[in-house]
């Protein structure tokens, strides 16, 4: 199951109108002598603290160091600026990695309606030790913790030495957190995966009730599912904030939708405190029909543009009185921003590429995102397009840093992040999009302008 975050340093106050350069881990604004604020929340009463940029007297905009780290900021770092009206958006330099998916197999013990694996012709495999290895030393070679997701397309607990390599992953200091189907989470795997130290157990679960959840999750059982969530909550350390946290990603589609708030409630009194909503990828013609953005793709409402209407909506109480004028307010015709959030603000960003993330499939291919580790099929505006995988490199013939700065891949992800390819998701399509091996812009593959997950339209947790 493919369900990512993004990640932007948001700065506050007014749009600089002058190029940032990063030196001495400092960033040079000239030009500009606004004083500006990085947002958090307010003092030590909340869990966020306000931090703070500032310009100093060369007019060179100073981050704290932790966030500099945090986000990559050494010298020579490039970082993209988006603009809006109050405040901008600087996005992590494509040279920074800081997220791996590490998929331990491609084999799974379910057989989903809405699997990738149903219509695919990908040998499978589980992860060797040695592979593995491979991954670990690469890791000793960043040096840094990252955040691993074990996932893939294919369920993690079916390898007999995941909880092994989580312990082996945290032990190194990384986070790592791991989605699974929950139908293999017994009482000694849950212990196993406490004990690891794991950060976030996901749990995909697609509907509230054992009817529904049969319906789309064939060979799995909520009820079962439900008992082994509630007793590897029971079997976590007692605290405030217990780990591992426990998360719930759900693949919304016509069939299930009403399932959504049930499964919130539902999901709260398990002790969840992470929800992942995705829209459904069609792998099947049979399921193409059950998708839920059939008009968002080209929804003037999440589309940002000074050119375009615009809409201002405030906060709100959401009840039976403001839910009909709301939903007719986002579907009027304007672009619409949430009490100073844009609703696109995520048009053509890929959150893999976002986060600093690669992703390496169970044979050790290396490959920008999880959806390029297999080739496979996908349903988009109703036509179906393949995805043909992407492999840069094998972890046991290439390091992970040596793929990482490879000129050609690093200028790949600028050409991800500046999302220069031709805009599929909103066309209506072409015989040049059937795949994703080029598009009218003769972009080199692989051609990310077909990807819906640089839509936020799909999205992992
Ligand atoms: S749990 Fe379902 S969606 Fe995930 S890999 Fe298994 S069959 Fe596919
Ligand atoms: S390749 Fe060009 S014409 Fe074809 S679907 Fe994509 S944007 Fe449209
Ligand atoms: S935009 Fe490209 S790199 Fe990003 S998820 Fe899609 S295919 Fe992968």
């Amino acid at each position: 199951m493919l369900l990512a975050k993004s990640a932007f340093i948001s700065v506050n106050q007014r749009p600089m109108n002058d190029i940032l350069q990063p030196r001495n881990g400092r960033l040079s604004l000239t030009n500009s002598s606004h004083s500006t604020h990085t947002d958090g929340m307010d003092d030590e009463t909340t869990f966020m603290k306000t931090q703070w940029a500032e310009v100093d007297e060369n007019g060179r905009l100073t981050l704290p160091p932790e966030v500099a780290q945090q986000f990559g900021l050494t010298p020579g770092a490039r970082l993209r600026i988006e603009t809006e009206r109050n405040n901008f958006r600087l996005h992590r330099p494509v040279t920074h990695l800081a997220k791996l998916y590490i998929e331990a197999t491609n084999h799974c013990n379910i057989d989903c309606a809405t699997c990738m694996r149903n219509n695919w012709d990908v040998e499978i495999g589980f992860m060797s030790e040695e592979t593995f290895g491979h991954i670990l030393s690469n890791l000793e070679e960043v040096g840094r913790p990252l955040d691993i997701t074990m996932m893939g397309i294919g369920e993690p607990l079916a390898h007999p030495r995941t909880i092994e390599m989580i312990a082996q992953l945290k032990a190194l200091g990384h986070r790592v957190e791991m989605v699974t189907n929950g139908t293999l989470l017994n009482e000694k795997r849950a212990r196993g995966l406490i004990e690891a130290g794991l950060d976030v157990l996901w749990v995909s679960i697609d509907g509230a009730t054992p009817e529904n959840f049969a319906d789309i999750r064939l060979g799995a059982y909520l009820p079962k599912i439900l008992e082994n969530i509630r007793r590897f909550r029971r079997l976590r350390r007692p605290a405030h904030h217990p780990v591992p946290e426990i998360g719930i990603a759900f693949v919304a589609m016509k069939r299930n939708i009403n399932d959504l708030p049930e499964l919130l409630a539902l999901g709260k009194s398990l002790g969840a405190t992470r929800f992942s909503v995705s829209n459904l990828l069609p792998h099947s013609a049979e399921m193409k029909d059950e998708i839920l953005y059939k008009r968002s793709l080209n929804s003037i409402t999440y589309l940002p543009s000074p050119w375009l209407r615009h809409l201002d909506l405030p906060k709100m109480d959401f009840n039976e009185l403001t839910a009909e004028p709301i939903i007719k307010a986002l579907s009027s015709g304007y672009n619409v921003t949430l009490a100073g959030n844009n609703l696109g603000g995520a048009n053509n960003v890929c959150t893999f590429i976002e986060s600093g993330a690669m992703a390496i499939g169970w044979n050790g291919n290396m490959a920008p995102c999880p959806p390029l580790v297999h080739t496979h099929v996908g349903y988009l505006q109703g036509y179906e397009r393949t995805s043909i995988k992407h492999i840069l490199g094998n972890v046991r013939e290439r390091s992970l840093l040596d793929v990482w700065h490879d000129p050609e891949y690093v200028a790949y992800r600028e050409r991800v992040q500046q999302f220069a390819f031709a805009p599929c998701t909103s066309c209506g399509g072409c015989e040049i999009a059937w795949d994703n091996q080029t598009d009218c812009y003769s972009r080199p593959a692989p051609a990310c302008g077909g990807c819906l997950w640089a839509q936020a339209v799909i999205q992992c947790p």
